[in-house]
């Protein structure tokens, strides 16, 4: 599904990224932790699109996205990104946003677009909230609304920047169960957190990255029980 090989980012002289090599199969779920600045958020970015790198190969699903021509609005509408704030869009309803990109995006019939919002919204065990706006919704609530959002456009993978950093102690389960569960049911996921039960309890691999270098990648148990490198021992004996 994804396909990363030698990939180089700079700004200006900063090298961010520094060759990093990762694969995540289809249905595979990746948890990608490391200290501030490592590079995290970058490297998510570059998998769907948003930023452009420099030397290195970047296959996502199928399309190589370093191609000049590559289509990078097709690619986007096909894989989800929760990032850390919200950014629902105020002025609308919560289906409104749910429906948003699938009437003006996939040109799906409103009937339909709004059946599959109503399923989401169950899913997201929001189910009454249809009509709400953003505002009127707690973070944890509008975090799912947007992973519900992002779910409308039946994508093939979903890609997650901190999405719990912003969210009082008491919501980060509600967003977290959501994202288990979409885990079991198969999505490829790859996700930027420093919530390591949920990395122990969902994720088939964990990467750890440290100054724009992928230092370990491993399967999660192992990487819980003895990561290979110091610098991911030293960093899980500072968060856990
Ligand atoms: P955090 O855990 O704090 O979110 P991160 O691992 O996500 O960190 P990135 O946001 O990817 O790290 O940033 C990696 C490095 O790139 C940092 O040193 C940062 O200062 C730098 N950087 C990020 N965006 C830019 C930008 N637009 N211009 C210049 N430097 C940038
Ligand atoms: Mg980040």
């Amino acid at each position: 599904m994804i396909v990363m090989t030698g990939l180089c980012k700079s700004y200006g002289a900063i090298e961010i990224l520094r060759g990093c090599d990762l694969t995540v199969e289809r249905g595979e779920v990746v948890v990608i932790c490391g200290p501030s600045g490592s590079g995290k958020s970058t490297l998510i970015k570059c998998i769907n699109g948003l930023e452009p790198f420099g030397r290195g190969s970047l296959i996502v699903d199928g399309m190589d996205i370093g191609a000049r021509r590559a289509d990078l609005t097709g690619l986007r509408a096909r894989i989800g990104m929760v990032f850390q704030h919200f950014e629902l869009y105020p002025h609308l309803t919560v289906m409104e946003n749910i429906c948003l990109a699938p009437l003006r995006v996939l040109k799906r019939p409103r009937d339909q677009a709004e059946a599959k919002a109503e399923a989401l919204l169950a899913r997201v065990g929001l189910p009454d909230k249809a009509k709400a706006y953003p505002a009127e919704l707690s973070g944890g609530q509008q975090q799912r609304i947007a992973i519900a959002r992002a779910l409308a456009m039946d994508p093939v993978a979903m890609l997650f920047d901190e999405p719990t950093s912003a969210l009082d102690p008491e919501m980060i389960g509600e967003v977290l169960g959501v994202m288990q569960e979409l885990a079991q049911d198969g999505m490829t996921m790859a996700v930027v957190t420093h919530e390591m039960g949920f990395a122990r309890r969902a994720a088939d691999r964990v990467v750890f990255m440290d100054q724009g270098v992928i230092v370990e990648v491993a399967p999660t148990e192992a990487f819980f029980a003895a990561p290979k490198s110091e610098r991911a021992r030293l960093f899980l004996s500072r968060i856990l």
